[in-house]
C-alpha cells in the first residue's frame, strides 16, 4: 500500500538529550515517548546549523546552508515544491516571522503564520519577498522586537530595558503564537485537506523567552516561577553572570515549555488516531538545532558555535511499515528531505545532496558524517571524533566524543587533528565546486526562461 500522507513536525531549539525518551532524568516528554516506542528513532542526530533559518532551509533542499542563496531559488525545489508538483496538499504552520523571508513558503499551497491567536493568510505561489512584507502585520510584539534589535548594541542599557521588554512580551503570553492554537488549526482544517497531503508544523514553544503554563512548568520543576522572574532570567540570559539557581530555573522553564509542546503534540496524536488517520500517515518529529545552558560559557542560541549542545536535534520517524529502531550510528538532518520524499516513493531532486535514511531504518549500519556550519566555522563529526574548524582565524578544536561528549577538553594528537583537516578541505571542495554548478545552473536556465520568452 502506498503511503501519501506525511506530517513533518519541527519544534524550535529541541535539543535531543532533553527529551525523556532520549534519556534526560526529568519527563519531559511522555506522548513523544510513547510515539517513540512504536517508531525508528535516531539517537544520534545533527543539524546542519545552530540557527533556525540556515537549519531550516538545508533540512527542507537537503543543501548545505552555505550553498544556497536566493539567485538559485528557481533551481533549487524544497519539499514542498516537489511535493505540490506531483499533487500533494501543501500546508506549512508556523509562527515564526523569519521563514516569510525564506525560501522555505515556496510550493506550500497554504502558509499559515499564526501569532498571538491572530492568523495571517499567505496563499504562495510563489517566492515574493515584498508581497511577504507587505502581508506582514506589525504587531505590538514585532515592533518591542524591533527595539530589542536596536538596545542590543549598548550591555549598559541592554539589562534594565530587555526586562520590561521580556516582561511586556510575557504578560501579552510571549511573543509567538503557542502550540495549542498550531494544533487546533490543524485540527479544525483536517477535515477539508485532500489526500495526498504534506503537513509541516513548526512549534516555537520552546524557543528563547519560554514561557510555559505554570502547570506544566511544576510537572518538571515542583513550582512555578513568576512571570516578573522569569522576565529577569531573560534579561540576564545573553550577557550575565548566572548563579546555580538561576540557571536551574532557566532550564526549568526550558523543560516545563517541552512538557508543554509535548502535550500538544499528543493532541494531535490523539486526534489522528480517533480519526483512524495515524495507521496511514508518516509522522516525524524533529527540531532545528539545541540550545546551550552553559556547557560553553553561553546561553540560549544566540552566538555561532557548532558544539553538540547547539546541534544534537531528536530524530523521531513513525509510520507504516517502518519498524521501530534505535538507530546509534551518526546522521545528518541533510538526509531527511531525501527520507521524506523516498518514504513517499518519490525520487530525491538533481540538487539534494542528502541520502535517504531508509536503508539505515531498514537496518544497513552505516555511520553517515555529520557537517555543520555557521559563518566561518566548520564543524565535521562521526561516531567517534568531532573537528571544529575556523577557517578564517584556522583554530581548530578535536574532540574525542565518546571519551568527551560535552566535548571539554580538546585533544591534541597532531596525526588525528590532520587526518579530521582533510576530511573539511574534502568538504570545502566539494561546497566551492557544488557553488559554481548551482551558480551555472542558474545563469544557464534564466538565460533558457529568457530565450523562451523572447521565442513567445
Ligand atoms: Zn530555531
Amino acid at each position: 500500500m502506498r503511503i501519501n500522507k506525511l506530517i513533518l513536525i519541527t519544534v524550535d531549539s529541541l535539543r535531543a538529550d532533553h527529551l525523556s525518551c532520549y534519556g534526560y532524568h526529568k519527563l519531559t516528554s511522555p506522548n513523544i515517548d510513547e510515539l517513540a516506542r512504536r517508531s525508528c528513532v535516531f539517537y544520534k542526530c545533527f543539524s546542519t546549523s545552530c540557527f533556525t533559518y540556515p537549519s531550516l532551509i538545508s533540512l527542507h533542499t537537503s543543501l548545505y546552508p552555505s550553498m544556497w542563496s536566493p539567485s538559485i531559488n528557481h533551481i533549487v525545489p524544497t519539499i514542498a515544491v516537489l511535493l505540490s508538483k506531483l499533487g500533494f496538499t501543501t500546508i506549512g504552520i508556523h509562527s515564526n516571522p523569519f521563514l516569510l523571508r525564506s525560501p522555505i513558503p515556496q510550493g506550500f499551497e497554504l502558509f499559515i503564520d499564526i501569532l498571538q491567536g491572530k492568523i495571517l493568510k499567505h496563499k504562495v505561489r510563489k517566492r515574493n519577498e515584498s508581497k511577504h512584507r507587505k502581508a506582514w502585520k506589525i504587531t505590538f510584539n514585532e515592533k518591542l522586537r524591533r527595539i530589542e534589535k536596536y538596545i542590543k548594541g549598548s550591555r549598559i542599557l541592554y539589562r534594565p530595558l530587555a526586562f520590561i521588554y521580556s516582561y511586556l512580551v510575557l504578560t501579552r503570553g510571549g511573543d509567538k503564537a503557542n502550540g495549542e492554537s498550531i494544533v487546533n488549526y490543524v485540527l479544525e482544517l483536517f477535515e477539508k485537506i485532500n489526500e495526498p497531503f504534506f503537513i509541516w508544523m513548526h512549534f516555537m514553544d520552546v524557543h528563547y523567552r519560554y514561557n510555559p503554563p505554570d502547570d506544566y512548568l511544576k510537572e518538571v520543576h515542583g513550582k512555578s516561577i513568576s512571570t516578573l522572574k522569569r522576565a529577569w532570567l531573560y534579561s540576564k540570559m545573553k550577557f550575565a553572570k548566572l548563579s546555580e539557581s538561576e540557571k536551574e530555573a532557566i532550564v526549568s522553564l526550558y523543560d516545563g515549555a517541552i512538557r508543554y509542546v509535548d502535550k500538544q503534540i499528543g493532541s494531535l496524536v490523539k486526534f489522528l488516531k480517533e480519526h483512524g488517520v495515524l495507521n496511514t500517515t508518516y509522522l516525524i518529529i524533529t527540531s532545528d538545532h539545541g540550545e546551550e545552558f552553559g556547557e560553553h560559557g553561553d546561553y540560549g542560541h544566540f552566538k555561532p558555535k557548532l558544539y553538540n549542545e547547539l546541534l544534537h536535534v531528536p530524530l523521531i520517524i513513525y509510520g507504516p511499515g517502518i519498524s521501530t529502531n534505535e538507530i546509534r550510528c551518526t546522521t545528518s538532518l541533510i538526509d531527511l528531505a531525501p527520507t521524506i520524499l523516498d518514504l513517499l516513493g518519490i525520487k530525491k531532486a538533481t540538487f539534494m545532496l542528502g541520502r535517504s535514511l531508509k536503508p539505515i531504518m531498514e537496518g544497513v549500519e552505516e555511520d553517515r558524517p555529520a557537517i555543520s556550519e555557521i559563518k566561518d566555522l566548520i564543524s565535521y563529526q562521526d561516531n567517534r571524533y568531532k573537528l571544529i574548524v575556523n577557517i578564517k582565524t584556522g583554530h581548530k578544536e578535536l574532540y574525542d566524543l565518546e571519551n568527551d561528549p560535552r566535548e571539554q577538553n580538546p585533544i591534541t594528537s597532531s596525526k588525528l587533528v590532520k587526518d579530521y583537516e582533510e576530511k573539511v578541505k574534502k568538504y570545502l571542495l566539494m561546497r566551492s565546486n557544488m557553488r559554481k554548478i548551482l551558480f551555472r545552473e542558474s545563469v544557464r536556465s534564466r538565460i533558457k526562461t529568457l530565450k523562451l520568452s523572447r521565442n513567445v
